[in-house]
């Protein structure tokens, strides 16, 4: 048995979830798990049908990139979730999808407004858009980079990665994380779903308010402060 079946194995379910969830068409899309002991993640290799996957096909590679064991070429996205994992300590898995909705944000430019307490279940704040990528970014390692718009997004405006586990990458689409991959999945179907209704309400009261404050906290507090009490 390899060292590296316990995340090729989460790795492939949490990248079947995907087509199940209709989060992506074709082969778009990809999730890592990642085992910090051994320091590699899994990852979907490149170009390779849903039904085609099996967890014996998933490649493993380290943190700066290079793969370790695996015949197929890893997703074109590696680099991306290379840079996160060795950047960002505490994640344990990485979702990146071109869901429709989530990605017409990332495409307008706009963070996702926290309309309504569905949202605030997940996130205190408006979800971030990062700035489209500089020239200079894009002549250089392009994945690789993208990571780093990730994090500079990040730093600019003061968020914690461990409290906003979701991005949309301007122009581009979402990335997400969690400590697994599966809470990554989970999160990209958060995402679309909260962009899905931002989208709606817009269209149904283009002045929506935002949330107000007394009702962001209560609801994130409900899910995951001290007293939080939604759940079993
Ligand atoms: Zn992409």
């Amino acid at each position: 048995m390899s060292k590296y079946q316990h995340i090729q194995e989460a790795a492939y379910e949490a990248n079947m979830q995907l087509p199940k969830l209709g989060l992506v068409l074709f082969t778009f899309g990809n999730v890592s798990e990642a085992d910090r002991d051994l320091g590699v993640f899994a990852i979907k290799p490149s170009g390779v049908a849903y039904k085609e996957l099996s967890p014996a096909k998933m490649v493993i590679v380290d943190f700066e990139g290079e793969v370790v064991k695996g015949k197929l070429r890893p997703s074109s996205d590696t680099l991306t979730h290379a840079v996160l994992y060795k950047h960002w300590e505490k994640i344990g898995g990485i979702c990146h999808t071109h869901s429709v909705h989530a990605t017409s944000w990332a495409q307008s430019q706009r963070d996702i407004p926290i309309f309504g307490t569905t949202h605030a279940d997940y996130n205190t704040v408006d979800i971030p858009c990062a700035s489209p990528m500089s020239d200079e970014m894009i002549k250089g390692n392009y994945e690789y980079e993208t990571g780093f718009q990730i994090m500079n997004c990040f730093k600019e405006r003061n968020l914690s990665y461990e409290e906003v586990e979701m991005i949309l990458v301007g122009n581009h689409a979402p990335f997400t994380w969690g400590k697994t991959a599966d809470k990554a999945v989970y999160n990209s179907g958060v995402l679309e779903s909260i962009a899905q209704m931002a989208w709606l309400t817009e269209q149904i009261n283009p002045n929506a308010a935002r949330l107000k404050e007394s009702l962001i906290r209560k609801h994130y507090q409900r899910k995951h402060g001290p007293e939080s009490y939604y759940g079993q």
